[in-house]
């Protein structure tokens, strides 16, 4: 395993591979694990499956100041490089990629990917530029490693559907493979925010996968239900946490992010339907979802 910060040296590095392969007659596959580090089992299964389909594993670690709001956490988003390299060692990861912000932004920048509509709802509303930043920076990786194929989690579904779009209309040549939700055995999604909450917070935070978990009961039952009922009874059950401040409940078509019918039976919908929330607990906003019409298996860790 190396280890670079540099963007030129990363490219070459990974150019130096491909030409090694095609010597010897090979094609090697590239895969590009992107995250901001402080990295939990949910990234390492992120890591697993690259692994496992590709001949060579990038990851990359960087936090990028640009896809945090003024008021975010950028300062104190935890940070731990000696504890990642540990875990990228254990997943069999060739190289990390840990640049600092004037490795990645060396000049002020005046070019910005943006993605239009999709970054309007859910997380956009209460982060507006985030998702600016979120293109910008994976374009920049998508354009430094040239993978075959990069890996991202369906914890930040809206993410992956903003991404996808990015990749269609811009025409780049990568596949993005999304990946399950891992969660604690309790049902919490990991994350590397969960550190900064307190005991007390993190027992109510369990709210947001309880409160999904019920609606995929009453979106099975049979009964029928529509996404106005659904919202309700989610809102309730999490607004009886004393410490729960919601900021969003909402049920969207998945990757469009439309908007459903809100008096029409769910069931009577065929199309992939993401429940996805945000709820802050102190000064920790924690996002959950699930997707409903679609064969996505729970994973715990
Ligand atoms: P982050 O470091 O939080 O930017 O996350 C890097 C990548 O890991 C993103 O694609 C996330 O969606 C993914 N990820 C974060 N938490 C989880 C989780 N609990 N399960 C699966 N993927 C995750």
């Amino acid at each position: 395993m190396i280890q670079m910060s540099n963007p030129a040296e990363l490219r070459s590095a990974i150019k130096e591979e491909r030409f090694k392969a095609a010597r010897e007659g090979k094609e090697l596959k590239v895969g590009l694990v992107p995250t901001m580090g402080y990295l939990h089992e949910g990234h390492a299964s992120l890591l697993r499956k690259a692994r496992e389909e590709n001949d060579l594993v990038v990851l990359s670690i960087f936090v990028n100041p640009i896809q945090f709001g003024p008021n975010e956490d950028l300062d104190r988003y935890p940070r731990d490089l000696e504890r990642d390299q540990a875990l990228a060692k254990r997943e069999g990861v060739d190289i990390i990629f840990a640049p600092g912000t004037q490795d990645m932004y060396p000049t002020p920048t005046k070019t910005k990917v943006q993605v239009a509509e999709l970054t309007t709802g859910l997380c956009g509303a209460a982060r507006p530029g985030h998702f600016d930043g979120v293109t910008t920076v994976v374009s920049k990786l998508l354009h430094l490693a040239s993978p075959d194929r990069a890996y991202f989690g369906l914890k930040d579904a809206q993410q992956l559907a903003v991404l996808s779009q990015m990749v269609r209309d811009l025409n780049m040549d990568v596949e993005l493979v999304p990946c399950p939700i891992v969660r604690e055995a309790d049902g919490l999604a990991l994350s590397s925010r969960n550190v900064y909450l307190t005991a007390e917070q993190r027992e109510e935070a369990l709210v947001l996968s309880r409160s999904l978990f019920e609606a995929r009961k009453w979106y099975d039952s049979g009964e029928s239900i529509t996404p106005r009922e659904i919202r309700r009874r989610m809102h309730d059950l999490i607004a009886a946490q004393p410490l729960a401040e919601i900021d969003y409940i909402e049920i969207v078509s998945f990757p469009s992010l439309e908007p459903l019918a809100e008096n029409t039976a769910i069931q009577e919908l065929t199309q992939p339907i993401l429940l996805a929330l945000a709820v802050k607990f102190g000064g920790t906003r924690l996002i959950d979802n699930i997707l409903l019409h679609s064969n996505e298996v729970p994973v715990h860790v």
